[in-house]
């Protein structure tokens, strides 16, 4: 992790990204007050992406054989809803996508590259009995009250064992589980370039070369 970290800090300075306001600059220290905060007020901090129900941004880098993914969304998108859930199918919903997430497979590379995935950041979306924030209960009435909306957010860390053999994305798998997506904007940086495309419903593969 401290590798891909000096990895994207390298070409952050570097100055290949615009990534500067994303998911990558929030660092993973998931359990701090700070990050926390940031969370629960979901996009609202992040001006470029618009919180778009249908919509959702995905971001990557691949810097020889890591690579760093994040995918930031309206709850809508993969729940139909974005209160807390109340309704027990609400919160089976919740603990369904949650366990996608944690597969770790929702997004994958072409098996000839062999990417394994090595790390699985993702936030909590509601307050629930896995994750200890009492501390904050003051901070999550604010967000019940918020008559905005709530986004989700997660990372995987990637190793490929053989990167030259990437070629492609697929977010099939993505698609399949998030029945409200219909655009995945994607931004990556490979091979020293900058890139940008939108996936969808027809299109869920991206050609890395
Ligand atoms: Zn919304």
């Amino acid at each position: 992790m401290n590798t891909l970290t000096y990895t994207i800090q390298t070409l952050v300075l570097a100055g290949l990204t615009v990534f500067t306001n994303s998911a990558f600059a929030h660092g993973h220290g998931h359990g701090s007050h700070h990050d926390h905060d940031k969370h629960s007020h979901g996009s609202h901090n992040h001006e470029q992406k618009a919180h778009e129900h249908g919509v959702a941004q995905m971001e990557f880098v691949i810097d020889k054989q890591n690579i760093l993914l994040a995918v930031n969304s309206p709850l809508y998108n993969l729940l139909g809803f974005e209160h807390k859930p109340k309704l027990a199918e609400q919160k089976q919903a919740v603990k369904l996508q949650l366990k996608n997430i944690r597969n770790g497979d929702l997004v994958s590379f072409n098996p000839e590259a062999k990417c394994k995935v090595l790390n699985i950041i993702s936030e909590q979306p509601f307050d629930t009995e896995t994750h200890s924030h009492d501390h904050h209960d003051h901070q999550h009435k604010h967000d019940d009250n918020h008559k905005g909306h709530k986004d989700i957010r997660f990372e995987y860390e990637l190793y490929c064992e053989a990167p030259d053999n990437l070629k492609t994305l697929d977010s099939s798998a993505l698609f399949s589980a998030w029945k409200n997506l219909q655009t995945l904007r994607v931004q990556w940086i490979g091979g020293g370039q900058q890139n940008a495309i939108s996936l969808d419903r027809e299109k869920t593969k991206l050609s890395l070369k």
